[in-house]
């Protein structure tokens, strides 16, 4: 697995900093090594041996290929650099007492990253509680207990959450390959795990408890290149951080921290999941069961209730119930006694027997409508759950169709499970856990067989738009509204026709060139929200555009006496009535980058929250994919007899504000809000914009 292997499977490992002194972490790396197939060499000047290994003075003298590094924070450069000189490569820094302690600490973490740089180092750490690999017997961590071994490889940010999830892992047929703890991050990140372990013949799946993403647009590059061939699993704390910046756009509120990683998780193929239990749920049926063929799925029961719940969870997951063909149905009738219901959920009610449950399932595998099942059964006299679950087991493997079960109960479900392990089956308690995890094969599935479109590229006016930033760069704007509408021209969005004037006889003359009635507002960087302060003048006659223009900026003046007034934008009146007002915005994530939102616009935008977020620039089928996203996808495909909007000039409308962004670097955040979104094409009517005229 490319560079990194040494840390998962070292010839010989240098504990520095071990000792025996009870309860250090120096001693807990030492017996946790206990097990490594490799060499341990202990380095402390102050011991002839640690726990009767013969320890060296110093790193140098270890011909080591892999140091451990848990001494006082204030010794860790010498120990690295000295590693570095003796040309061992893979270092673990368990040391605290860098970046996460702030001052003092964060410059010793930037000493240890040019050092990392200087001797070419793959550093883990520091602040970390170390590695794991099973296939070497390598626990070179303090955790108190190892991983049992399997096919998952595991990544975290949290140390804490390491040994909470080794101790569990054991008692939950759970087996990892690699474990690393990921520490601060200042070498390597979760990107380079993700990578390593995408090219490792060991690994199944990728599993990551992250809090933040450490370079978000270089783990989107490598992961999607990893989740077509193995599945990487990811829960990411934080979710609801609340407004996480002072956004001075509606998509820079609604586009936070949190929303910019699941939009690059999904651009990557990286399944996010919600809760610890996911994360491993997921990772247990997708290291032990095959990608289904269909989102068909067949519930096979001998207890009314559990199917009824196993049903309702097929609801909730990218999941439908398959529906059998006659020759399913016939050999059902065959085997099943009056009573029973051969439509799926198949109920072969309580009395079945060990041999009646498993004709059901054959059946139902044998189904080419059938991607998946889930076998649910109530403990009853008739039912010996050993045999079934080796029964199962073999179905499973002789269809090649994934298979999780529902053997309720405590002890004698209990028994099952050696033989259910042994087969990868995962078994849960919980109807909708099992069908749960049929639901992550099938996104799984999604990810794997998605086609990668490459981002549409238009022919657009970069210069004219590079003028438009430019002169407002000039006069020292950073935000700017309506009088920036041009840099929409240019980029191939369409707009209403208008012009910002700064007289009313300008502004009559304006009107008297583009229509009757008109739209007036008020052109200020000091005013967000012009129609909050009556600064937006819908339908205005030519023979009121005078009164109009004095109105508008009376109100500016009486809601900000100081406010730079840029003057009155006389706009085309766009007929809305059969429209809809959406959103399209974009915003710049310090992880992710270039970000485009698209929803449910007007004045209600940030109450309704009906939002799709994507990586910019987008490919047009993504941008086609964000108008169905959003709950009121209805309205726009013509709910209620409607006409449908014109979808596809919303989505190239979209794509074209994702090449904006994207050639633009000093565009912070932008809100096009309204996009009135009609049958017969879209129409910018507003424009927000915040601009860093340091990028320009
Ligand atoms: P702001 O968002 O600053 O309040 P807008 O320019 O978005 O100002 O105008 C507010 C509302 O006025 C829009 O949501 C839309 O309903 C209406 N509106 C604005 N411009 C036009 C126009 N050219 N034609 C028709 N309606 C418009
Ligand atoms: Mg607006």
């Amino acid at each position: 697995m490319g560079g990194l292997s040494p840390l998962f499977a070292p010839d010989r490992v240098a504990v520095v900093g071990a000792t025996e002194r009870p309860g250090s972490v120096g001693r807990a790396l030492v017996e946790n090594l206990a097990d490594f197939d490799g060499e341990v060499v202990p380095v402390n000047p102050n011991y002839e041996t640690v726990c009767g290994l013969p320890a060296r003075d110093r790193v140098g003298d270890t011909d080591a290929d892999l140091a451990v590094v848990a001494v006082p924070a204030s010794a860790v450069l010498d120990v690295v650099r000295e590693a570095g000189e003796a040309g061992i490569r893979h270092v673990v820094v368990i040391s605290a007492g860098f970046g996460e302690a702030g001052g003092e600490g964060a410059a010793r973490e930037r000493d240890l990253i040019a050092l990392a740089d200087e001797y070419d180092l793959n550093v883990v750490g520091p602040n970390s509680l170390g590695v794991i690999g099973t296939p070497v017997g390598l626990n070179a961590t303090f955790a108190p207990r190892a991983a049992p071994a399997g096919s998952i490889s595991f990544l975290s940010q949290s140390g804490a959450f390491v040994t909470a999830v080794l101790d569990w892992a054991a008692d939950h047929g759970v087996g990892f390959k690699d474990v690393v703890s990921l520490g601060n991050k200042a070498v390597l990140d979760e990107a380079d795990f993700v990578a390593s372990w995408g090219d490792d013949e060991g690994t199944d799946v990728i599993v990551g408890y992250l809090e933040s993403v450490e370079d978000g647009r270089r783990f989107v590059e490598v992961a999607r290149e990893v989740t077509p061939e193995t599945p990487v699993v990811v829960v990411k704390s934080g979710r609801t951080e609340a407004g996480a910046q002072a956004a001075s756009s509606h998509t820079g509120a609604m586009a936070g921290q949190d929303r910019a990683a699941a939009a690059g998780f999904r651009e990557a193929g990286v399944v996010r999941v919600d809760t610890v239990q996911e994360l491993f749920d997921a990772a247990r049926v997708l290291a032990g069961q095959p990608v289904p063929e269909t989102d068909g799925v067949a519930v096979v029961t001998n207890a009314g209730g559990p199917g009824v719940m196993a049903t309702d969870a097929v609801g909730d997951a990218p999941l439908s119930l398959a529906e059998f063909g006659n020759h399913t149905l016939e050999r059902l009738r065959d085997r099943l006694p009056e009573g029973a219901n051969v439509y799926n959920p198949v109920d072969v009610i309580g009395d079945a027997d060990n041999e009646r449950l498993c004709a059901a399932v054959d059946a139902v595998l044998d189904d080419d409508a059938v991607g998946s099942a889930v076998v649910i059964a109530a403990p009853t006299a008739t039912l010996d759950y050993g045999d079934l679950a080796a029964d199962v087991a073999d179905l499973q493997a002789r269809h090649g169709v994934p298979v999780t079960t529902c053997l309720m109960g405590g002890e004698r479900a209990r028994s099952a499970e050696d033989a259910l392990d042994a087969a990868g089956i995962p078994n849960y308690f919980d109807p909708a856990r099992a069908v749960g995890s049929l639901g992550i094969l099938s996104r799984y599935r999604e990810i794997r067989e998605r086609e990668r479109a490459e981002p549409t590229t238009y022919d657009v006016d970069r210069e004219a738009a590079r003028d438009v930033l430019e002169r407002a760069g000039e006069r020292g704007a950073t935000r700017l509204g309506v009088e920036a509408m041009p840099l929409l021209d240019a980029y191939g969005i369409p707009t209403p026709a208008g012009e910002v004037v700064d007289s009313p006889v300008d502004a009559l003359a304006v009107a008297e060139r583009i229509g009757d009635p008109v739209v007036m507002k008020i052109v200020s960087p000091d005013i967000l929200h012009k129609s909050d302060i009556g600064g937006v003048k819908v339908g205005v006659a030519h023979e009121d555009v005078y009164d109009a223009f004095e109105d508008l900026v009376t109100r500016a003046r009486n809601y900000q006496p100081d406010a730079t007034i840029l003057g009155v934008q006389v706009q085309e009146m766009v007929e809305t009535e059969s429209g809809v007002e959406t959103i399209a915005g974009t915003n710049r994530d310090p992880q992710f980058g270039p970000l485009v939102l698209f929803g449910l616009g007007g004045v209600f935008v940030e109450v309704m929250e009906d939002t799709a977020l994507r990586l910019a620039p987008l490919a047009e089928s993504e941008a086609r994919a964000m108008l169905d996203e959003i709950q009121a996808a209805p309205l726009l495909s013509g709910a209620r007899g409607r006409d449908p909007v014109d979808e596809p000039a919303v989505t190239e409308a979209l794509a074209r504000l994702s090449q904006l962004v994207t050639d633009f670097p000093a565009i912070l955040e932008l809100d096009v809000n309204p996009l009135v979104a009609r049958p017969d094409g879209v129409q910018a009517v507003d424009l927000r914009l915040t601009l860093d005229p340091d990028t320009l």
